[in-house]
């Protein structure tokens, strides 16, 4: 059996093995506040910004989930507003999150064949705080790429750069250094079940946390922040997450590698798919569509069949999802799913629906 599901996504078949080892090796039960559970935490950071070359001067925090990091920056860097850039449902729920807690954020829809012209994007860089994207649209599988957040970047004011990379992060290799903060959560490129966020701060995106201060969440930035000077959290946390985290990074090969073979899949599976099946990319233009998560259109019958006569061979697909649920595939192009995975797939198609 092989999932392509975007997310919860396939695990790496070591984590099994890891699974046990947490259990023998008691990390089940450690205190969090012990020198095991506050070294294990400062490894996995080191390894993380070692293997995913975030910057050394970058700070790594552990959250439940992308969505808790959603409601933390909005909480606690945002005073006044965040302006959302989206163009599927992830990235307006984030919105809609941001909202929530300050009513005068804004946001702008784009197309899923388009990348939106920077220099007319309607935000005030006096008063805005965040200025918000996400960079691999798991929803409508497409991406924002490095040039489009360079732009960006260099036209921010004072606004910080915050990027949702949840799909993206630990498969591609992300500038860190072109954004302020970046946020993903272990259940999609790392292989990884889910329960474990990580958010990645820059210095500037540090020191504005610490100067608007804010204290009223039990998941204030302030107080994760300080916390985190010494490797703890302020609530006991996902301890075997991280374990399975650290065991995951110890074993990764370098981002550069890995981002690559990503690269190469991708392009093989978009060219396969637009000509040798009935179905055709969600996204045609090669500089939006995602590397990550390969959507796939087609007529609605279609699609049920594919995927029920899929399922069967043993293949799960991913569905689409919110408005195009039933028109589209979603196929996880993450690290953890094999190349034999992916090969397994082809044939399937190419036995059952030719082009
Ligand atoms: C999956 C996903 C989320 C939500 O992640 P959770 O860990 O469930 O909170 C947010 N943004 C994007 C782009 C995603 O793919």
């Amino acid at each position: 059996m092989y999932t392509f599901n975007p997310g919860p996504a396939a695990v790496y078949p070591a984590v099994r093995q890891y699974l046990q080892d947490a259990f023998d090796q008691g990390w089940l039960s450690a205190p969090h506040r012990s020198e095991k559970v506050i070294s294990l935490v400062r490894q996995t950071v080191a390894d993380l910004k070692v293997k995913l070359n975030i910057p050394q001067d970058y700070t790594v925090l552990f959250t439940s989930s992308a969505t808790e990091c959603w409601e933390i920056l909005a909480q606690s860097l945002t005073p006044r507003r965040s302006f959302h850039l989206y163009n599927g449902d992830f990235g307006q729920k984030w919105l809609k999150y941001a909202q929530a807690i300050r009513p005068e954020s804004t946001g702008l829809q784009f197309g899923l064949e388009e990348l939106p012209d920077v220099a007319r994007l309607p935000f005030g860089p006096e008063d805005t705080d965040l200025v918000c994207i996400t960079q691999n649209e798991t929803s409508t599988a497409t991406q924002l790429r490095e040039g489009f957040i360079l732009n960006l970047f260099n036209r921010l004011g004072g606004a910080l750069l915050a990027v949702d990379a949840t799909s993206s992060m630990g498969g591609l290799n992300l500038k860190f250094i072109k954004a302020d903060i970046w946020f993903a959560s272990v259940q999609k490129n790392f292989g990884l079940p889910a329960g474990l966020g990580i958010l990645v701060l820059s210095p500037r995106a540090v020191a504005q946390a610490k100067q608007i201060g804010e204290k009223g969440h039990y998941n204030s930035l302030t107080a994760m922040l300080s916390q985190m000077l010494n490797h703890q959290t302020n609530y006991t946390p996902n301890v075997l997450g991280i374990y399975l985290l650290s065991r995951i990074m110890a074993e990764r090969e370098p981002i550069k590698t890995v981002h690559q073979h990503l690269v190469d899949r991708a392009e093989k599976l978009y060219q396969f798919f637009e000509q040798a099946t009935p179905l055709t990319p969600l996204v045609a233009n090669s500089e939006t569509r995602s590397t990550t998560v390969i959507g796939l259109r087609g007529e609605a019958a279609l699609i049920e069949e594919i995927k029920r006569r899929a399922l069967e061979q043993g293949l799960h697909l991913g569905s689409g999802y919110g408005p195009l649920k039933s028109t589209t595939i979603r196929i996880a192009n993450f690290p953890a799913v094999p190349d034999a995975a992916m090969e397994a797939l082809v044939q399937f198609f190419v036995k059952e629906f030719p082009g």
